[in-house]
């Protein structure tokens, strides 16, 4: 496989198996510029994962916190109960839907299945 080196003037022949699949720091042999060589979609996909990782990791102890800190929460600040009240209608209208989504699955899946 043939890589280009940043400074855009050679080229080098090296082997895949050199390389493997992750991402590597490479370095040309004739002006010495080194960069990551690599598979740019896999970099990307691993970056957007980390933080999808980590954005679900924050919003699920948010939810922690505020959850363990109700009490003094709206004993502070009395606005936030709307964030509560929004939380509970919520929570009720998912047990909701999943029970009208089963009760429609059972009306028209159920025969076909007995
Ligand atoms: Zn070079």
């Amino acid at each position: 496989m043939i890589i280009n080196c940043k400074c855009g003037k050679y080229q080098f022949d090296v082997k895949k198996s050199e390389l493997g699949t992750g991402n590597r720091e490479v370095q040309c042999g004739i002006c010495n510029l080194k960069w990551i060589h690599g598979n740019k979609l896999n970099s990307k996909n691993f970056y957007f994962s980390r933080v999808l990782f980590f954005f679900v990791i924050f919003f699920g102890l948010s939810i922690i916190v505020l959850d363990y800190l109700q009490i003094f929460i709206i004993t502070n600040i009395p606005s936030f109960q709307t964030y509560y009240l929004a939380k509970e209608q919520l929570i009720i209208n998912i047990g909701q839907f999943y029970h009208l989504v089963k009760e429609v699955l059972i009306l028209n899946i159920g025969p076909y299945l007995k």
